[in-house]
């Protein structure tokens, strides 16, 4: 059975918010997005409620590498503690380091190296690319 964690956020008043999110930590995609006034459901709304889920650093930079309708690849960076967290296929990946692999994690860094910020490549956690550079 894995982990549940409850993540607590604080939110602008302005935002049609607040809500508690109930976040499985392995697969965000179950989070609940609140659609818009289209009724659209906006992914980067997901920055607004995402925390680093090593030291719940709030708020994340999100950079956008390949967009549909969603955000189909990108990179979520925390910039207290340097953990970068990849969007792939539409889902942001927030694991915990112990549940990282190098191995399926460098091949994404080298593929996104002249988009990924310079400080994450070379001093990223868990991974990064720094004998590579
Ligand atoms: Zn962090």
């Amino acid at each position: 059975m894995r982990d549940v964690e409850e993540l607590d956020f604080s939110f602008n008043p302005n935002d049609f918010y607040p809500l508690r999110v109930l976040a499985n930590l392995y697969n965000l995609s179950n989070l609940t997005f609140i659609p818009d006034e289209e009724g659209q459901i906006i992914k980067r709304k997901l920055m607004d409620i995402l925390a680093c889920p090593i030291d719940k650093y709030y708020p994340l930079e999100l950079h956008v590498f390949e967009e549909k309708d969603e955000i189909v690849e990108g990179v979520i960076i925390c910039p207290k503690c340097l953990r970068w967290y990849p969007i792939r296929e539409e889902i942001p990946e927030m694991l915990p380091d112990e549940l990282r692999e190098e191995k399926d994690e460098l091949p994404f860094l080298r593929k996104w190296k002249k988009k990924i910020p310079r400080k994450i490549l070379s001093e990223g956690k868990p991974f990064n690319l720094k004998s590579e550079i």
